[in-house]
Formats: structure tokens, C-alpha cells, sequence
């Protein structure tokens, strides 16, 4: 494989398939694996921009390899691989352990090769990678690395002064250098994301590297970034305003500006994918929003979104929203249904405002409104997740299917930057891991996510942390079940998957204990729960209706790519 740069989106954990893991529900409910094998947006952008400056990248999706067979050879793929620069994404925290194994595989391989990581964590924890990592070379920081990223190709290809490139770190002499963080764009104008680069990558390569996540193909799902940045400060969040400050540099959110979203939209709608829209359209200026919602209404968009919000939106948006489009679901994460935890975590609003929301967006039409509460918040005792779980109850028993609640612990890490990363005992956590490599070693001598957990509160150990989630996601199983909307066979499964997966932690703590662990009992078991646990997977597929239509445009993409003129 050649080209002039190759971006590689690692695993979560680098030898995944070697040793016996107990993954838990800590991807319960997003579309990855728990090998986490979603690359970033930006790698998307990334090689769009450098395409169009002449350069050829390839995103090879490593994680998702590794994934599909056990018998791909890492080690064997990268020692083909002829490029002038490695790109590795260290955007989400629990890739560490990955993108370390892959940077040390590819400048064991490709000695002259440099090696570049970029993403939020890498951000954070920029001069930590260049004096513990000697296998990577420069880290490229901040929210928008499309540019920088130009420039220090040029620099590699073709020589150039390191010192000029904004918001890289690298080392000479042995020193680190730092150089200023100063590309933080204002506005998206210039983020180019081009939604046909992954088919045509596919056509060029003839291979799937570049597919982003394992059930694509099955659900689809395509992103539309609204916007870099957050104006609110939700304690725990890594992409809160307090973050990206600190992180990126970044003062103010940056837009995309509405025509170029709706852009983004039809584009999506020409593959019959469902679209996912980053950011609160309410928030930010509320005409930034109405405007998107305008557009839409004259496009007669007719693929299903989903809309995210982070509190209720003013009194009216949702009507608009659904004068615009047809077929929407909208996600919110009260985080918890105590009023009191959730003001805490940073979200402050009553859950009588909630339901006023419910109300207007099933009046609206919303297809599905999905709710979601986490386990292992700052001031969370167990009456607090009861008194969830009841508020979940009445809602179910109140609005039927439409409405799809979700309980899942916030695991495994802190994230980087956020406020109660740096500030843990302020806000209700107790951190067992500061350093980047204290997070990597979490992964590397861990074997169930309760090892993994960064961090525990001061109402809730990690054995809470842990048992609470089982019992909860087991309660709501059984609401769910009650109301009917989840199937008596896959509450069985659920309810069989928890007490497995319990009795393993149990029967691992004390394999510990005894000194006796890795027998292999402990390995075999392990293996067989790498399922998701505590849902059943399609309350979270937005794509319903839309497969065949999804799969007859991938087809003609295709052979419209061999036969130019159909
Ligand atoms: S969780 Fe809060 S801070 Fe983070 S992106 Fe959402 S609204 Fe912003």
C-alpha cells in the first residue's frame, strides 16, 4: 500500500484479540464496538483537505480489521505499507492503549517514517506523548488540524521549518518544542467534508479499510457537524466550553454556516442514510438554528434525523423542526432523572421541563425520542438512580414505544479537560488516573471494565459503580419489557448476559485474590461476552425502512464508478 500519508484509526485496546477481556456495557450506546472502532470525522476532513492539495492519503480503519478476522495480521499489514508520514488519532481518551501499540508497530517497522498523532487527547496530553513515547514524532493539537497538517506534510516531503507550523509539538534536541496553538478557525466555512471520499477510497483500494464502524453496512448512519465547540459547561464533558479552551485554544464556538449543514444533509440523502446532526440547534443563536430548519423545509428532506438536544429548546422550535422534515428522532441525555444530580453535572433544568418537551415532540410527530441516563455521576447515591428509574417508568407507561429510555455507567474514563477531570473532588469524583500513561496501564493490566473505570465518586465506589449498572439496566430491561417494547426472548438474554457477566467479575476479583488468574475458565467466559449487554441493539436503529434504499444507492455508486456515463 502507498500514498503520502496514511491515517490509522486504532483499536481500544491494542491486543484485543490475545487476552481475555470483560468489556462490560461501556459501548452500550454508541454505534462502535467496544473495540471503539469509529474513527474520528476529522480523519474525513483531513484527507479531503490534503487530497486537494495534491497529496494522497489513506484512512485505514486497523480497528475494524482487526475486528472482521482474527487472523489479519497487523504487524504484517503496516510492513507493506510505504508512506512518507503515519497519521494516528488519539482523539477519545480510550484509544490509548491502541494508538500507542500502533505507533510503536510503525516506527518499529518504518524506522525513518515519522509518526503523527493528533485529536483531543493528544491535545491535552501533547508534551506527555513526546517525553514517554519516543515512537511519535510530532502531535498536531487543537480542534482544526487540516491546515497544519498541509504544512507539516510539506515540511516532511519537502523540507521546511518545523517552528512556523501553528499548534505542532515535536521535539529537537531532545527538547520539546511547543509551538503556538494559533489555527483555531473561527467559523467551519473551510471544513471540508466529503461524504464520497469513503466510497470512493473503497473503489480505488478495492478493500474496506476505510468503512468507519463494523454495522455500517447493516446501519448506517452519516454525521453532520454543525459545529466545533460548546457554549455550555456540563461538568464531566471533554467538548465542553471550560475544555476547549483550555484544549483548543478555542473562545467561541465555531459554526458551519446553515446552508453549508443543509448542503451536508442532501449530500447524505443521496446515499439513503440516516443523518445524525451534531449540536443543539436551539443553542447558539436561536435564528442559527430556524435558519437550518428554513433550508430544510425547502429542500423536502426525506431520509430520517436525528437531532440532538441539550436542554429543552425554546417554546415552538420543535413545531418548526417538524413543519420542516418528516421522519425525526431527537437523543437527550438528562443524565439523571434527580433534578439535584442533574443541575450538578451541569444540565439545570426540571424534569417538568422534560416533559414539556416530551410532550410538544410527540405532538410534533417525532418518530422516537431517546432518553438517556448515566450511572456514576458526581452526588449519585442508589435512591437517586431509583428515583430515575421511576421517572423512566412513568414516561414509558405514559408515551409507549416512541419513548426509549437508556441507562448505561459513564465509563471508563474521565475526559481529559473537563471540568471534573480537573477539578474531581469539587464536583462529587475521586480520580485514579491523571497521566496519559496512567490511563494506558488501566487498559494494559486491566480485564473487566471495572478495572478500567478512571475514577469512582465519593457517594459510589467502583464496585458500586458496577453493580448499580447491572441493576439498573436490569430494572429498566423490565419496564421496557412490561410496556412492550422490548421482547420477552431478548429480556431473557439481557437478564442472562448480566448475572454471566457479574458472576465473571466476581470470579476474576477472586482469581486475583487467590494469584490464579488466567485459568482457563476466566479466559473462555470472557470470550463469550463481548456482546452488548443491557439493550437490545435495534432500539438504536435509525436506518429501520431505509436499508434496501441505502443498499441500491452503495450499489449504483458503484457502478456508476466503472461506468461513468449511467
Ligand atoms: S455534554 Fe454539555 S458541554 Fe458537552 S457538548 Fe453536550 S452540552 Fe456541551
Amino acid at each position: 500500500m502507498k500514498a503520502d500519508l496514511i491515517l490509522l484509526h486504532p483499536p481500544s485496546i491494542f491486543d484485543f484479540r490475545e487476552r481475555p477481556i470483560l468489556w462490560g456495557p461501556i459501548n452500550d450506546l454508541i454505534p462502535s464496538t467496544p473495540v471503539f472502532e469509529m474513527y474520528p470525522i476529522g480523519f474525513v476532513s483531513l484527507a479531503s483537505t490534503l487530497e486537494e492539495q495534491g497529496y494522497r492519503v489513506r484512512i485505514v480503519n486497523l480497528a475494524l480489521r482487526m475486528l472482521n478476522s482474527k487472523s489479519f495480521d497487523p504487524e504484517r499489514y503496516i510492513k507493506k505499507m510505504r508512506a512518507e508520514a503515519f497519521g494516528i488519532d488519539l482523539h477519545w481518551l480510550p484509544h490509548v492503549h491502541g494508538a500507542v501499540g500502533v505507533a510503536r508497530l510503525c516506527k518499529r517497522l518504518h524506522e525513518d517514517v515519522p509518526v503523527i498523532m493528533g485529536g483531543l487527547s493528544a491535545s491535552y496530553f501533547h508534551r506527555e506523548i513526546l517525553s514517554s513515547i519516543p515512537e511519535v514524532d510530532y502531535v498536531l493539537r487543537g480542534d482544526s488540524t487540516e491546515l497544519p497538517m498541509v504544512q507539516l506534510m510539506d515540511a516532511i516531503s519537502r523540507g521546511g521549518e518545523l517552528s512556523r507550523i501553528p499548534n505542532l509539538s515535536y521535539r529537537e534536541d531532545s527538547r520539546i518544542r511547543e509551538n503556538p496553538l494559533s489555527y483555531v478557525p473561527d467559523n467551519l466555512d473551510d471544513f471540508h467534508l466529503d461524504y464520497d471520499y469513503m466510497f470512493r477510497s473503497i473503489i480505488r483500494t478495492r478493500s474496506l479499510d476505510a468503512l468507519p464502524f463494523y454495522e455500517f453496512l447493516e446501519r448506517p448512519i452519516m454525521a453532520v457537524l454543525t459545529r466545533k465547540g460548546c457554549e455550555s459547561d456540563c461538568i464531566a464533558c471533554g467538548g465542553s466550553a471550560y475544555a476547549y479552551a483550555r484544549v483548543c485554544n478555542r473562545h467561541r464556538v465555531a459554526f458551519r454556516k446553515p446552508e453549508m449543514v443543509v448542503e451536508d444533509i442532501l449530500k447524505i440523502q443521496e446515499f439513503n442514510s440516516p443523518a445524525f446532526i451534531l449540536g443543539d440547534l436551539a443553542i447558539g443563536g436561536e435564528s442559527y438554528g430556524r435558519r437550518i430548519l428554513e433550508l430544510l423545509r425547502k429542500e423536502r428532506v426525506d431520509i430520517p434525523l436525528v437531532f440532538e438536544f441539550f436542554a429543552p429548546p425554546p417554546r415552538g422550535f420543535i413545531r418548526e423542526l417538524s413543519r420542516s422534515v418528516g421522519d425525526f428522532t431527537i437523543e437527550m441525555s438528562p443524565e439523571s432523572g434527580d433534578p439535584e444530580v442533574r443541575a450538578r453535572i451541569g444540565r439545570n433544568y426540571s424534569n417538568a421541563e422534560l416533559e414539556r418537551m416530551l410532550r410538544s415532540a410527540f405532538e410534533a410527530g417525532c418518530r422516537q425520542f431517546d432518553l438517556y441516563f448515566m450511572i456514576g455521576l458526581g452526588g449519585q447515591t442508589r435512591e437517586s438512580v431509583d428515583f430515575t428509574l421511576e421517572l423512566a417508568r412513568r414516561l414509558v407507561e405514559r408515551y409507549g414505544g416512541r419513548l426509549i429510555p437508556f441507562i448505561s455507567p459513564y465509563a471508563p474514563f474521565l475526559d481529559p479537560g473537563s471540568i471534573a477531570f480537573e477539578n474531581p473532588e469539587m464536583h462529587g469524583f475521586v480520580r485514579y488516573a491523571s497521566s496519559l500513561m496512567d490511563h494506558y496501564a488501566l487498559l494494559d493490566e486491566g480485564l473487566t471494565w471495572k478495572d478500567f473505570l478512571s475514577y469512582r465518586t465519593t457517594h459510589l465506589s467502583r464496585d458500586d459503580i458496577v453493580n448499580l449498572s447491572y441493576d439498573s439496566a436490569l430494572k429498566l430491561a423490565r419496564i421496557k419489557a412490561e410496556a412492550g417494547l422490548l421482547s420477552h426472548e431478548k429480556l431473557a438474554e439481557i437478564e442472562k448476559g448480566i448475572a454471566v457477566s457479574r458472576e465473571m467479575i466476581q470470579l476474576v476479583d477472586r482469581h486475583r485474590r487467590r494469584g490464579t488468574l488466567g485459568e482457563e475458565q476466566v479466559n473462555e467466559s470472557l470470550y463469550e461476552l463481548r456482546e452488548r449487554l443491557m439493550i437490545d441493539r435495534r432500539e438504536l436503529d435509525w436506518s429501520q425502512g431505509l436499508r434496501v434504499r441505502w443498499m441500491l444507492s452503495i450499489f449504483a455508486k458503484f457502478l456508476r464508478s466503472f461506468l461513468p456515463r449511467l
